[in-house]
């Protein structure tokens, strides 16, 4: 029997895109505001995604990883007039059978929140309080660890890059659809949001190349980055009209990441940091910029 759950599991989680495509719509299906994507090494090592929406109630927590349960139809009508995303139960089921999973849930009226370490089988092994506001965290280690195979195909950077590029793909593609909604995806524990000009916004309104505006900051401190100045300047100038070349609009972008990972001792006035991640960031930088404005062609 757990041949053929693995068997069955493995057609429905296939990639890294897919747990995080169906962690996020449970995520929207329980009408969280905001969700967070974590991966560690493209998703291999961890996935984690964590919203503030509805929580899992008590009762339903025992089945929530179990095959075929699902909180989101109790009647045929319902199938009819189904407004979320899931409704058959087999996504978190399916990667119980493939990862190690655990679920933090709390609901308005719980407590506290509660962490579920979850089996092979969707079954809870372990439990204990934790200390997190009210929505879901699930968090997937060790994607395909009984999946050589599978798991094999991750050992090319190559193809984990084009696997993130499509998680990115998947998350805007919710976050256009639902404009109120916050998501973030962070890589590595590189978090990069900020507020970039539009593909084929007027930038003739902007400052000259001299007095133009890069605001950059790492974990809220303002630094310069030139090298990431840089990137956004050879992104937006592909795009520029030729009249237009050497003016740039002012930009915001904010870097955060773990207290360890940066030294502000740098410089005495510590505008310039030390990024112990710096390719990643670069890596990372370059991805956001692909995605808003596409592949440069020159
Ligand atoms: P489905 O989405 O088809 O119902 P899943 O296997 O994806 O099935 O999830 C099983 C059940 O676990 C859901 O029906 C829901 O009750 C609960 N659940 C899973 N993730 C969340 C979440 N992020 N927030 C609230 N409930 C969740
Ligand atoms: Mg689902």
């Amino acid at each position: 029997p757990s041949t053929v759950r693995l068997l069955s599991s493995s057609q429905v989680i296939t990639s890294v895109v897919n747990v995080v495509k169906e962690l996020t719509e449970n995520s929207l299906d329980a009408e969280a505001t905001s969700v967070d994507v974590k991966l560690e090494n493209y998703g291999l090592d961890r996935i984690e995604v964590r919203d503030n929406g509805s929580g899992i109630r008590a009762e339903d927590t025992p089945v929530m990883g179990v095959r075929h349960f699902t909180s989101k139809i109790s009647s045929h009508q319902d199938l009819e007039s189904l407004q979320t995303y899931g409704f058959r139960g087999e996504a978190l089921g399916s990667i119980c059978a493939v990862a190690e999973v655990t679920v933090t849930t709390k609901t308005k009226e719980d407590d506290f929140s509660t962490q579920y370490t979850l089996d092979l089988t969707g079954n809870i092994v372990s439990q204990k309080p934790s200390h997190l506001g009210q929505g879901t965290t699930v968090s997937v280690q060790r994607l395909f660890k009984n999946l050589p195979v599978r798991r094999q195909f991750y050992s090319n950077t190559k193809k984990c890059k084009e696997e993130l590029k499509r998680v990115q793909d998947v998350l805007t593609a919710f976050a256009i659809v639902k404009p109120e909604l916050r998501v973030t995806l962070y890589h590595n524990k590189i978090i990069l949001d900020g507020f970039l000009p539009k593909p084929g916004a007027d930038f003739t309104l902007t400052s000259s190349s001299s007095a133009d505006k890069a605001f950059i900051y790492v974990n809220d401190r303002p630094v310069q980055q030139k090298e990431i100045t840089k990137l956004v300047r050879q992104h937006l100038g592909a795009l520029q009209a030729e009249e237009a070349r050497g003016r740039f609009p002012t930009f915001v972008l904010r870097v955060s990441v773990s207290a360890a990972a940066v030294d502000v001792n740098l410089t005495p006035d510590k505008t310039q940091v030390l990024l112990h991640h710096k390719e990643a960031l670069l890596t990372a930088v370059e991805d956001l910029l692909v995605s808003l404005y596409g592949a440069q062609t020159s």
